[in-house]
């Protein structure tokens, strides 16, 4: 077992931030976008080069005392000897690509690995799904090294992912999951769980009579901007859902 520090390594960012980030990781399992593996990360809100997730633990056990907060090489500070996630790489340097994102979700929902190894995109296919109108590349771990075990294990393949995601809100993974980004922990969330939704939903659809009437380029921008303005509503709800339990 992982030695527990005495105070906890996350010292520069908000009590409110902390809540939130706990949060979110009880609310993700919850709703099986992440299982015993998978992770979600906040920019810290007290220094920004720096960001906090979770010890490598299952997300339905992340307390506030398991929380490390990592540089901007994403490595531990000094002294904080506990295990991080391998896969850490995968936040630091999309934070590093994206000044916007404040949280990310990484996940290996079975929903969407069919999108990562089709031709298929994944596309909104209703107005939760809104925010992939921006695109959902797929990034191919084997482009960048040929011989991997498909985890992102260091800064070069975090670079790479980044660079696959772009200035797009989710980047799909062959053979392994998905990233997703948001410019509030809440916003990550509500992507993370949708993107999930909507590759259930197009799955489903691909079953029936096509072709797909998917949501145009300018209904997934304004359903996008509509969508942020009533975060709060999922975000109370999932949270009191998720934390009253414990
Ligand atoms: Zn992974």
């Amino acid at each position: 077992m992982d030695a527990m520090p005495k105070r906890r390594k996350t010292a520069g960012a908000s009590r409110k931030l902390i809540e939130d980030l706990v949060a979110a990781s009880r609310i993700l399992a919850k709703h099986e976008v992440l299982d015993a593996y998978g992770h979600v990360s906040a920019r810290s809100d007290g220094r920004p080069d720096r960001f906090l997730m979770s010890r490598s633990l299952a997300p339905a056990l992340v307390t506030a005392a398991d929380l490390m907060e990592l540089d901007a090489g994403s490595e531990p500070l000094p002294g904080d000897k506990r295990k991080a996630f391998i896969e850490r790489y995968i936040h630091g340097e999309i934070y590093r690509a994206r000044p916007e994102a404040k949280a990310i979700v990484h996940s290996h929902s079975a929903a969407v690995i069919p999108y990562g190894v089709t031709r298929t995109k994944l596309r909104p296919i209703y107005h939760m799904g809104s925010f992939l109108w921006s695109g959902t590349p797929v990034f191919d771990i084997r482009k960048v090294k040929r011989e991997n075990d498909l985890l992102v294990r260091d800064r070069h393949l975090g670079e790479a992912l980044a660079a696959s995601l772009g200035s797009c809100a989710c980047v799909l993974m062959r053979g392994h999951g998905m990233t997703v980004v948001g410019e509030s922990i809440p916003e990550a969330v509500f992507r993370a769980i949708y993107t999930q939704m909507n590759a259930r939903l197009q799955s489903q659809a691909g079953l029936l009579e096509g072709p797909i009437e998917f949501l145009s380029d300018i209904e997934g921008r304004l359903s996008t901007a509509a969508n942020r303005g009533t975060l709060e509503r999922p975000w109370e709800l999932w949270k009191r859902e998720t934390l009253a339990k414990k």
